[in-house]
């Protein structure tokens, strides 16, 4: 300092309003300030002239040259200007631009004439593994912040000057001629000031954020998948999404993605899982070890019993852990397929026909067996030969169109 020493005034005030110790931390004084700045919120209740002073004692404190010269001159010196941007601000700016938004939810705020800022969603990708077991993710995102040094006001002063290109607006109308008789009026954000409506001196502009109000911050959130939350499921972080000026923050949101698990699916609490007999297990009994989502499970089967094609069958509590009472599950359900011999020995069938339930068939006579015309059964794709029929009925009909009855058939009668 140069000249005229300024006179000595009170330096501790500040310090007490806040209710910490002349060596407080900026840590200290966040907490200090956080805690007490909500408890006398006006909205809330509080005293207003208490909470100017928080919001003066903390502007001043917070601000490492304003403290410097707090500590050395005390109050006055302030007052006369000695630190930068002067005077003191609205204590409702430095409430909110502390808060990022409102901390309060919404309404309630006697000012009202802060916007919604919008919430950010973002996808997240999890395996179904993830979703049985929980898991944490730590992902870094960047995000717009206040700029600390100018409290969001972009200037030195923290004055700002209505914009040229829309006049003050913070909207520019372009016009588009679409044919010779047609023109289409176009509103968009002024690209000079981002639609704010005001610019600021070049001079004045803030060595920090460069007159942008906020500057880039890279933050790492942890989202916590717990165990049993569902595809789809939103994970809120309220009020981090990208910070403006006079704008409520909004959220972060992330949305469950469910990847597609090769082997299990997901029927809200229960899970279905697909596992193939060979018709020697499906007949006598089996024993099989299911790699589960959290390892391994011995699944036997009753001595006797006989597990049929296509057939279902469950195991309690071994589905997904229920949302929020992790320690209830659903089932899981096992569908069989038996996996049957193409083709078998006449030896083979003899010895099998010996264990097996005799034939269904009636025994036919000589005469009635004179009466039927033998045939043999031969493989098809049943589903893909239906197809087919279909399309080729489909096509003929397209070609007769104009011809009404078109397929008529001779229908024979058989005796
Ligand atoms: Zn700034
Ligand atoms: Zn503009």
């Amino acid at each position: 300092m140069f000249g005229r020493a300024p006179k000595k005034s009170d330096n501790t005030k500040y310090y007490e309003i806040l209710g910490v110790s002349k060596n407080a931390s900026q840590d200290d004084l966040k907490k200090a300030y956080r805690k007490a700045a909500i408890k006398n919120h006006p909205d809330k209740g509080g005293d207003p002239e208490k909470f100017k002073e928080l919001a003066q004692a903390y502007e001043v404190l917070s601000d490492p040259e304003k403290r410097e010269i707090y500590d050395q001159y005390g109050e006055d010196a302030l007052k006369e200007g000695m630190g930068s941007g002067g005077g003191a601000h609205d204590p409702f700016d430095i409430f909110q631009s502390f808060f990022g938004g409102n901390p309060f939810g919404g309404g309630g705020s006697s000012r009202g004439r802060r916007k919604e800022g919008e919430d950010v969603i973002h996808p997240l990708k999890v395996s179904l593994e993830d979703l049985y077991n929980g898991t944490s993710k730590k992902l870094s995102l960047s995000r717009n912040v206040i700029c600390s040094k100018c409290k969001g006001k972009g200037s030195k002063s923290g004055a700002s000057m209505k914009c040229s290109g829309c006049q003050g607006s913070g909207m520019k109308v372009s016009i588009r001629q679409l044919g010779p008789s047609m023109i289409q009026q176009m509103q968009h954000p002024c690209n000079e000031c981002k639609g704010t409506g005001e610019t600021i001196n070049d001079k004045d502009r803030c060595p920090q954020c460069k007159g942008e109000k906020v500057v880039q911050e890279k933050k790492v959130l942890e989202v916590i998948v717990e165990k049993g939350m569902q595809n789809g499921q939103r994970i809120t972080f309220p009020g981090e999404a990208d910070e403006a000026p006079d704008t409520i923050t909004g959220d972060i949101v992330f949305v469950l993605q469910q990847k597609e698990h090769p082997k299990f699916k997901r029927k809200g609490d229960d899970l279905i899982v697909d596992h193939t007999l060979s018709l020697t297990e499906a007949l006598c009994a089996s024993q099989f070890i299911l790699t589960h989502l959290d390892g391994d499970l011995l699944i036997k089967s009753q001595p006797g019993e006989v597990v049929k094609p296509d057939q279902f069958k469950a195991i309690n509590d071994e589905g997904m852990p229920m949302y929020q009472r992790p320690f209830m599950r659903g089932k899981l359900y096992i569908h069989f397929s038996v996996d049957f011999p193409d083709s078998l020995p006449p030896d083979q069938c003899k010895a099998l026909e010996a264990v097996l339930p005799s034939r269904t068939s009636v025994q036919l006579s000589d005469m009635e067996l004179d009466e039927c015309e033998e045939t043999t059964l031969h493989d098809v794709n049943f589903d893909e030969e239906m197809r087919r029929k279909q399309q080729q009925a489909q096509e003929a009909y397209d070609e007769d169109d104009d011809m009404h009855g078109g397929g008529q058939r001779v229908q024979c009668a058989q005796q």
